[in-house]
């Protein structure tokens, strides 16, 4: 019996599917890129794939972008098949590859009308498109500039609203988010989530937090398989068979850090309670690490309301986020054995050939 797909589809939730793979391989010649991979992505969510380098995100976003051909499998976006109808499957999605497609010489405005020509947009509608693509980048502002005069983050903007001009159903971005400042990075993580909504957006990345605080479902992707799939809650459930939780409260008469640790103790699943550095310094601020069996957040809060503690701050622990990617993302035994098998039969290769062949230059 085939397993269920890994689903970017939360319960309830019916709103048709996007993408569907099934069984995806992608070979370089004899090497595994991607494989075996089945997923499945409902409309109108922002949808993480997540792994380091060399997981297969790349490969695999190319596959769906039409960009390159799966070696197996199927791959059907709008329900088209990507090998069979790749014009229009081409004319539903929006990419922007890891390195922006941008032609410096150009300006921002030239240069998306060029991108809406290419998607197909009508001629009555080319103006209005490319103008709206900009307000929504925030490149209109630089409409005139030529692309070369733009600053990074700028022209991953562009990179975006050329993925956008032509209004597609799935918005495919390969790590948008490389090589920005931090600033820049707080925009785009804006932008991204402003394309909630009208767009499907599928969005790679090797660093969590970009993941798990700009999209509604993660995949992990490791050795071109998908590992694990769902909210970051859920992914953390699987893995640590838990949460934790940093409650942060202002001490008072009333909430010694006793009696606020004793009201965290009793609530339901909640296992263990430490003391830990306050997350803010000044007095009177205190916070505690809960850990449990579940998700306990709502919980704390209503029982901290009810016992009159001031709660100022509820936040799942970073590290714990952090733990849950490197454990998922750990490489295979199977991968990296097939990769010491292959250096040390070239290096058995290369002795025998040295030793049958006569050393030159030797003595005499
Ligand atoms: P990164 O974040 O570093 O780009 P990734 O998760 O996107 O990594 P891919 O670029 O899809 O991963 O690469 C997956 C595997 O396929 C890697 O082992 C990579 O070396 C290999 N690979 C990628 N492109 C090619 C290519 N054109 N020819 C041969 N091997 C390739």
């Amino acid at each position: 019996m085939r397993a269920p797909l890994p689903t970017s589809r939360g319960p309830g939730e019916l709103n048709g599917t996007v993408i569907e793979i099934r069984d995806l391989y992608k070979y370089y010649g004899d090497q595994k890129a991607v494989g075996p991979l089945s997923a499945t992505i409902e409309k109108g969510q922002i949808v993480g794939l997540l792994g380091l380098n060399g997981a297969g995100k790349t490969t695999t976003l190319r596959v769906l972008a039409c960009d390159l051909l799966p070696t197996s499998g199927s791959v059907r976006v709008g329900g088209l098949d990507v090998v069979e109808r790749p014009d229009e499957v081409r004319a539903r999605i929006g990419y922007l590859p890891d390195t922006p497609p941008l032609y410096g010489e150009m300006t921002v405005r030239e240069y998306l009308r060029y991108a809406a020509k290419l998607h197909g947009v009508a001629r009555a509608d080319l103006e209005r498109r490319v103008t709206e693509a900009m307000e929504l980048t925030e490149t209109i502002d630089r409409a005139d500039d030529v692309i070369a005069s733009l600053s990074h983050g700028f022209k991953q903007r562009v990179g975006i609203a050329q993925a956008i001009v032509h209004k597609p159903e799935l918005v495919v971005l390969d790590e948008p988010i490389s090589g920005l400042d931090p600033v820049q990075i707080v925009e785009m993580r804006e932008l991204v989530r402003s394309l909630r909504g009208e767009h499907t957006v599928i969005v790679s990345s090797h660093i969590l937090q970009e993941i798990s605080e700009t999209c509604d479902q993660i995949f992990v992707i490791r050795d071109g398989e998908i590992v694990a799939s769902g909210t970051e809650a859920e992914l953390s459930g699987q893995l640590l068979q838990g949460m934790r939780v940093d409650v942060t409260v202002r001490l008072g008469s009333d909430s010694s850090p006793d009696r606020v640790q004793d009201t965290l103790k009793e609530v339901d699943k909640v296992r263990e309670v430490e003391a830990v550095d306050a997350a803010e310094p000044g007095k009177g601020i205190a916070t505690f690490r809960v850990l449990a069996t579940g998700d306990v957040r709502t919980d704390i809060v209503k029982a901290l309301v009810a016992a009159d503690v001031a709660l100022i701050g509820l936040t799942r622990s970073e590290r714990e986020l952090e733990s849950v990617f490197l454990e998922l993302s750990k490489t295979t035994g199977g991968a990296a054995e097939r990769r010491a098998k292959r250096k040390r039969a070239a290096k058995a290769a290369r002795a025998e050939s040295n030793a049958s062949t006569p050393p030159s230059g030797g003595a005499a």
